[in-house]
């Protein structure tokens, strides 16, 4: 393992040092990821940061405008990076229409870099891992993941080597490997391949953005939940619906809004956070549902294959979250992801991947059972791209008709 520089502590920023989620136990910033006392995931920690909305406004349009609440150096925004987040968040009138809501948002990072969130968690990521002296950057993913590794490594000269599971989308894996890093497709789960990338990470000198590195790279997930709170003007939403995979991004929007609220940028007011899954791989949802927090393994088949994390690290974390904040879990079959993604686009013009349909279709069900306030201002993330795939709605959408090139045809369809 590479060995921090003496000026280490000044080039992660604000962060102090690594704390275990479970017993507290702090650790010196470094690859680490697991509590030496407990073997619990360790998390970073901060001094509480001293700065102005103004300040912050003045950022760069890109996630590192909350450079002083992430572990990287004040000068990230200078290094060699896809500067994703500053995304849009679009004001979705007509779909608050349609599903009965007051007032509704839907966080759209499709238009990040690599078209999914999981350019911010790279970002960050890859920024640790210049400052621990690692020049090739690997992961264990279920496709977004693989996309934004290889992409920002390209971009910063380094070395990638991804890992996804064989059976991915051809949306996924095409957009990964045309970056030119190593990609290795492992015939077997994501669960099968994140073991297999934690025996790799522990054999070769690689930083793993969501192994070894993956303290650093869930900081990447806040910078959403900053964004969605600036972008209302500085107020916390009452309600957010996350989709759900290791259940990282959901507990780190809810990080965010504690700390927003603790650095004195917003107003500490109450919100709930909800969690979307798809049935066929739902042992999040299920747990909340059985009211336990053992959060059970479960074999993955669904068409949401970026949430498909049979054994989800932060499900028991996202359950705690979902809890402790009055919100809920549900989950949906992939009949109503389909429908999801095509009330999403057919409302808003968004084009959302399967990971957006089931947080669209999630977001209704809530609503029908009540567990979704229709009054409380709601927002939800759209986490990506629904170019990526292409397959889920393909069979279902088409042209309207397919005719010879003459008026006369026009006319016989009955299209006008
Ligand atoms: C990875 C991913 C998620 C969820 O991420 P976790 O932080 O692991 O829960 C959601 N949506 C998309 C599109 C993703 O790729
Ligand atoms: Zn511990």
């Amino acid at each position: 393992m590479t060995l921090l520089s003496s000026d280490s502590v000044t080039s992660f920023g604000p962060a102090v040092a690594l704390a275990c989620r479970e017993c507290g136990t702090r650790t010196e910033l470094g690859p680490h990821y697991a509590c030496l006392e407990c073997f619990g995931p360790l998390e970073v920690v901060y001094d509480v940061p001293r700065v102005t909305r103004e300040q912050i406004a003045a950022g760069p349009q890109s996630l590192w405008r909350y450079k002083d609440f992430l572990p990287v150096p004040a000068d990230v925004a200078s290094q060699p990076g896809l500067r994703p987040g500053w995304t849009k968040l679009v004001k979705a009138d007509n779909l608050a229409r349609e599903l009965g809501i007051r007032s509704l948002w839907v966080k759209d990072d499709s238009g990040n870099p690599t078209h999914s969130f999981k350019d911010r968690v790279v970002a960050v990521a890859l920024s640790a891992a210049r400052q621990l002296g690692f020049t090739t950057i690997g992961c264990a993913s279920t496709g977004n993941l693989a996309n934004a590794v290889a992409a920002a490594a390209a971009r910063a000269g380094l070395r990638s080597v991804v890992f996804v599971p064989s059976d991915l989308e051809a949306g996924k894996t095409v957009t990964t490997a045309v970056y030119g890093g190593t990609l290795v497709a492992v015939e077997g789960s994501y669960d099968d391949v994140n073991r297999l990338c934690s025996e790799v990470a522990a054999d070769q000198p690689w930083g793993f953005v969501n192994i070894n590195l993956r303290p650093y790279y869930a900081e990447g997930s806040k910078t959403v939940g900053f964004e969605v709170a600036e972008q209302l003007g500085w107020h916390l939403p009452e309600q957010v619906v996350a989709p759900v995979a290791s259940g990282s991004l959901l507990t780190k929007v809810d990080k965010a809004f504690k700390e927003l609220g603790a650095a004195g940028l917003v107003e500490a007011t109450p919100y709930k956070v909800f969690g979307a899954q798809a049935t066929g791989c739902s042992p999040v949802s299920q747990a909340y549902r059985d009211g336990t927090d053992v959060v059970r393994p479960v074999r993955p088949k669904t068409i949401a294959k970026s949430l498909a994390i049979g054994n989800p690290a932060d499900g028991p974390y996202a359950l705690d979250v979902v809890r402790r904040t009055g919100g809920a879990i549900a989950d949906v079959s992939d009949e109503e992801v389909v429908e999801g993604i095509r009330l999403l686009a057919r409302t808003e013009g968004i084009f959302a991947e399967t990971a957006g349909g089931v947080t669209v279709a999630v977001t209704r069900k809530l609503l029908a059972a009540g567990l979704l306030d229709p009054d409380a201002e709601t927002v939800i993330l759209n986490t990506g791209d629904g170019l990526k795939t292409l397959d889920a709605v393909a069979p279902v959408v088409g042209p309207s008709a397919t005719i010879p090139p003459s008026y006369d045809a026009f006319q016989k369809a009955g299209l006008a």
